[in-house]
């Protein structure tokens, strides 16, 4: 079996075990494959292992990907937005995951309006507490949310977050289980997507309650620098 292939196999079982843990069926944990700097060769060999989502971090290498891959996995937006870049967003995304403000949401309604579709979105949670990451402060994710909801051209979905990078995955816990409880908060029609978890955290985040996981280094292999 090809690399990928056989990666893709060990985190699926990866990921029907720690589902299993927390009482439910691995169909209910949605795998995005992260694809940065990952060339279209390797993701074509994902997607023929039958990944169906794809995370990109920067909008113009993702145009570039799905000019050559097309519409046919659902292309995630898990980088940093900037407002200027919400139009290209807009025509290359299924879900934005990492929106932080309401002006990046707003330029993406616009946008979205403009295209006549609604753009489905995640409100970023900064749980870490690293100044380093992107993200709302927790106590303001549920208010954040609801400034979201209001915006015209998008549809809040559920958040996403990322724990601190430890040594011991166990550490993460709280962190996880800190936006699982923020999320529980949320009104029922944007509770359809935790996003949570990375190579070196995603069991932990899914017996947290993750129910959308995105992995990198443990399907494609270590990244090129730069
Ligand atoms: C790169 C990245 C991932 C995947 O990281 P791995 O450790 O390679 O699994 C997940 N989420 C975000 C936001 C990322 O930037």
């Amino acid at each position: 079996m090809p690399e990928i292939a056989e990666n893709l196999k060990v985190v699926r079982e990866r990921i029907a075990a720690a589902a299993r843990l927390s009482g439910r069926r691995t169909e209910q944990i949605t795998l995005v494959a992260v694809t940065k700097t990952v060339g279209v060769p390797e993701i074509r060999e994902a997607l023929e292992a039958g990944v169906t989502d794809i995370g990109e971090n920067y909008v113009q290498e993702a145009i570039d990907k799905r000019l050559e891959i097309g519409s046919g996995p659902r292309w995630h937006m898990i980088g940093h937005l900037q407002r200027n870049k919400a139009k290209h967003a807009v025509e290359v995304f299924d879900l934005v995951q990492s929106v932080d403000s309401v002006e990046v949401a707003r330029e993406l309604g616009k946008r979205s309006l403009a295209a006549g579709k609604t753009m489905d979105v995640l409100v970023e949670v900064n749980v870490s507490g690293e100044e380093s990451k992107f993200g709302v402060e927790p106590p303001e994710a549920l208010s954040l949310a609801s400034r979201i909801a209001e915006v015209e051209g998008v549809r809040v979905q559920g958040l996403m977050g990322m724990a601190p990078f430890l040594d011991n995955a166990e550490e993460t816990r709280p962190y996880f289980a800190a936006l699982k409880a923020i999320w529980d908060r949320l009104p029922g029609d944007q509770r359809s997507f935790l996003s949570m978890g990375m190579t070196q955290d995603f069991e932990v985040a899914i017996e947290e309650g993750a129910n959308m996981v995105r992995v990198g280094t443990a399907i494609f292999g270590p990244r090129r620098a730069g």
